[in-house]
C-alpha cells in the first residue's frame, strides 16, 4: 500500500522548527505523499505536504520511522546561517584582537511608582559634564551620560525603558544587554513584590545590582529598614559588610544622583572586566524600533563590539538595509559608533524588533539574502504556532465541548466612557452557569504591542471601538493570530458577544482591509470641498469603496467613501501601494495631514 518509506536506524535528522513533511521527506529520500499518509494512519493527524508541523508531530514521526529527529533552535539556526556566510555573532574574543575599556550599560528596575522613571529623568538632567543646554531631550531608547569618577571623566550607558519587562523580553531573546542594574527601592515604602521580582531576574542574569534607595525627601523615609529588608535577600550593602552598594537619591530633589552614577562605576570596575574591540565591524542589538511617519524605519541599535559607521551593510533580525544617518540622544549625527554607545540609525528598509541581533555585513547582498532566509523560518516557525492559536469562534467551540469555561476578553475604546459602557453591558449578559466571560484589560487609547502580548498569553480576544491596531501591534497580531474585533457601534459587540455566547453564531462578516493611505496635503477645491493628497502606503485606494479616517490611531470618521479618487489631473479607479493620489471623502471635509485613510471591504467567512 502506498510508496515505500526508507526506515532509519536510529540516525540523527535535523529539522528546523515549523518543518514540513516535504522537508522531512527531503532528508531521509522518500516520497511526501507517503509521509503525508504515514502521519494520517499511524499518529491520526491530518497534514497536507506543505505545512508546517509542530515539534511533536516531527519527533513522533521520527519515532515511527526509526529516526532520531533533532529540532534545531531558531538561534542555532542563526549561527549556521552566519556561518554559511563566513560571519558569526559574539564569542570569544581571540588574542590578537586589541580590547579597549567600555562603558557599562545600565537598566533600572524596582517597584512600580518607586521612581524608575523620575530617575531616568534625574539622570538624564544631570549629564553636565555634556554641555549641552537642556540636557538630553530625545526619547530614543537609552542615553550615554558622562560622569566624575576619582577625576576621571567616565562614560554610563542608560537603558532608557525602565522595568524587568524590557529586561526579560531581549533576555528571552537572547540578548544580554545590561551589565548592571540599578534597583530602585522607594524608601518609604521599602520592598515590594517587584522589587524582589526585579532582583530575582536580575540574580538569574547575574548581573551586579546597585540599589538606589529614593524618596530618601519624603516624610517616613527610612533607608536603613531597605537595607535590612534586601539583606534576607542576599543582597547586603557593602557598609554591612556585603558587596552591594547602597545609595540615597532623592529623584525627585536630584540630591546624590553623582553619588548613583560613581557607585555604578565603582560597581562595574570591581566587578566586571567591560571590554570591547573597537577596530572590528560592528556587532550589537537592536533595542527600539518605530516606523517614522518622514523618516521611515527608524532603529535605536547598542553596538557591543567594533565601531558601526555611516554607510555600512546591516541586518537586524529579519530587517536590513545600509545605514544612511545616525543620530544620538541629543539629536545630533554621529558618523561612527563604539562599544556601548546607543545610536538612532536610519536606513533599514523594515523596523527590526527590540532584542534583535544586529550586525555589519561586507556587502548591501549578503544582509539582504540573511534577512530574507531569516523572514522565511520566521513565516515556517508561525505557521506552525498559529494552528491553534484561538478565535472567538474556536474558544467557544472549546467551551462547548466543555473543554474551556471562560472567554477571556481585552477592551479597547477611544474615550473612556465607551469602555466602560461596554464592560457593563457585557458583564450583565446572561451566560449561564457553565461559562464565564473575564474582562481581563481594558484602555483608552490604540491597540498596542502590549495588548496583542497579553491577548496573545491568556488566550484572549480584543474588542477595539473605534480604535485600531495600527503598525506593529496589527503586525504582531497578524503573527500571533490574536483576534482582534473592530466595532463602532456598542451594541454590535454585545450582540455579538451575547449571540457567540449563546451559540447562535450568524454568518460573519469579516473586514477586510483594502489598503491605507497617509495624508500629505489637503487641498481645498471650489464648490467640492477638501481633497487629501496622499501616499498610498499599503494594499491599494479603489474608488467606490468604504473608508474611515483614522487620526492618531483613533478612528474619527466612519462610514465614509471615497468618492473621487485622482492621480495627478486624471480619474484613477485604483491607485497602488508608493503612488501618490488625490482622495475625496465626498461631504466629509475634515481631513488633516497626517490622518490616514483606510479602506476596506465586508467579506462573507465561511464557517469551519
Ligand atoms: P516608576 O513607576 O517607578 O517609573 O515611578 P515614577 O518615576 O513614575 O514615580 C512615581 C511617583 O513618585 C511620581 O509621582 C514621582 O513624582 C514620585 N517620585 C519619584 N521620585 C521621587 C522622589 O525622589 N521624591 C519624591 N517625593 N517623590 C518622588
Amino acid at each position: 500500500m502506498g510508496a515505500m518509506v526508507p526506515r532509519g536506524n536510529g540516525q540523527a535528522i535535523r529539522l528546523p522548527r515549523g518543518a514540513s513533511l516535504a522537508d522531512f521527506a527531503d532528508k531521509i529520500d522518500a516520497n511526501q505523499g507517503a509521509l503525508v499518509q504515514v502521519v494520517f494512519t499511524q499518529l491520526g493527524e491530518m497534514v497536507t505536504a506543505t505545512q508546517s508541523c509542530t515539534d511533536e508531530t516531527l519527533q513522533l514521526l521520527g519515532v515511527t520511522l526509526g529516526y532520531d529527529v533533532q529540532i534545531v533552535s531558531p538561534e542555532d539556526e542563526d549561527k549556521e546561517l552566519l556561518e554559511s556566510f563566513d560571519l558569526s555573532f559574539g564569542g570569544e574574543y581571540g588574542d590578537e584582537i586589541e580590547l579597549s575599556a567600555r562603558p557599562p550599560v545600565v537598566t533600572v528596575m524596582g517597584h512600580v511608582d518607586h521612581g524608575k522613571t523620575k530617575l531616568l529623568d534625574a539622570i538624564r538632567s544631570t549629564d553636565v559634564v555634556g554641555g549641552e543646554a537642556g540636557g538630553i531631550t530625545q526619547h530614543i531608547g537609552a542615553y550615554q551620560v558622562r560622569a566624575k569618577v576619582d577625576g576621571d571623566e567616565r562614560k554610563i550607558t542608560f537603558i532608557d525603558t525602565p522595568g524587568h519587562e524590557a529586561f526579560t523580553a531581549m533576555r528571552a531573546r537572547g540578548a544580554q544587554v545590561t551589565d548592571i542594574v540599578v534597583l530602585v527601592v522607594a524608601a518609604d515604602d521599602g520592598v515590594k513584590p517587584q522589587t524582589i521580582e526585579a532582583l530575582n531576574h536580575a540574580q538569574a542574569a547575574n548581573v551586579p545590582i546597585v540599589v538606589a534607595v529614593n524618596k530618601i525627601d519624603k516624610e517616613g523615609a527610612d533607608p536603613l529598614k531597605v537595607r535590612g529588608q534586601l539583606t534576607e535577600y542576599g543582597l547586603v550593602a557593602e557598609e554591612y559588610g556585603g558587596d552591594a552598594m547602597f545609595v540615597d537619591v532623592s529623584a525627585r530633589n536630584r540630591t546624590n544622583i553623582d553619588g548613583l552614577l560613581e557607585a555604578v562605576i565603582l560597581t562595574a570596575d570591581a566587578a566586571l572586566d567591560l571590554r570591547a574591540p573597537t577596530g572590528t565591524e560592528a556587532q550589537g542589538v537592536a533595542i527600539e524600533g518605530r516606523l517614522d511617519r518622514g523618516r521611515g524605519p527608524v532603529a535605536t541599535v547598542l553596538v557591543q563590539r567594533g565601531t558601526l559607521r555611516v554607510g555600512d551593510s546591516v541586518v537586524a533580525g529579519d530587517a536590513f538595509g545600509r545605514v544612511r544617518a545616525m543620530l544620538d540622544e541629543h539629536g545630533d549625527p554621529v558618523s561612527e559608533a563604539g562599544p556601548a554607545r546607543p545610536v538612532q540609525v536610519l536606513g533599514f528598509t523594515s523596523v527590526p524588533d527590540a532584542g534583535d541581533n544586529f550586525l555589519v555585513v561586507p556587502e548591501d547582498r549578503v544582509a539582504r539574502q540573511i534577512a530574507e532566509r531569516r523572514q522565511a523560518r520566521e513565516r515556517n516557525a508561525e505557521l506552525a504556532l498559529s494552528r491553534g492559536r484561538p478565535t472567538l469562534e474556536t474558544i467557544l467551540e472549546r467551551m462547548k465541548e466543555g473543554e474551556k469555561t471562560q472567554l477571556n476578553l481585552i477592551l479597547k475604546g477611544d474615550v473612556s466612557g465607551s469602555v466602560e459602557t461596554v464592560e457593563d453591558s457585557l458583564l450583565k449578559i446572561d451566560v449561564g452557569d457553565e461559562v464565564s466571560l473575564r474582562i481581563i484589560g481594558r484602555g483608552v487609547g490604540a491597540i498596542t504591542e502590549n495588548d496583542v502580548n497579553l491577548a496573545s498569553a491568556s488566550e484572549a480576544v480584543i474588542l477595539g471601538f473605534n480604535v485600531r491596531a495600527e503598525g506593529k501591534a496589527r503586525e504582531l497580531a497578524e503573527r500571533e493570530r490574536v483576534d482582534v474585533r473592530y466595532y463602532s457601534v456598542i451594541y454590535q459587540a454585545i450582540e455579538d458577544i451575547e449571540n457567540a455566547l449563546k451559540g447562535m453564531l450568524k454568518p460573519v462578516y469579516e473586514e477586510v482591509q483594502l489598503g491605507t493611505a497617509e495624508v500629505r496635503e489637503v487641498f481645498r477645491v471650489p464648490r467640492i470641498g477638501n481633497v487629501a493628497g496622499c501616499l498610498v502606503r499599503s494594499g491599494l485606494i479603489r474608488r467606490n469603496t468604504k473608508a474611515r479616517l483614522i487620526r492618531d490611531g483613533v478612528v474619527v470618521a466612519d462610514n465614509l467613501t471615497v468618492e473621487s479618487l485622482k492621480r495627478f489631473k486624471d480619474d484613477a479607479t485604483e491607485v497602488r501601494e508608493g503612488y501618490e493620489c488625490g482622495i475625496g471623502l465626498g461631504s466629509f471635509n475634515d481631513i488633516k495631514i497626517d490622518d490616514v485613510i483606510e479602506t476596506f471591504e465586508q467579506r462573507e467567512v465561511p464557517r469551519s
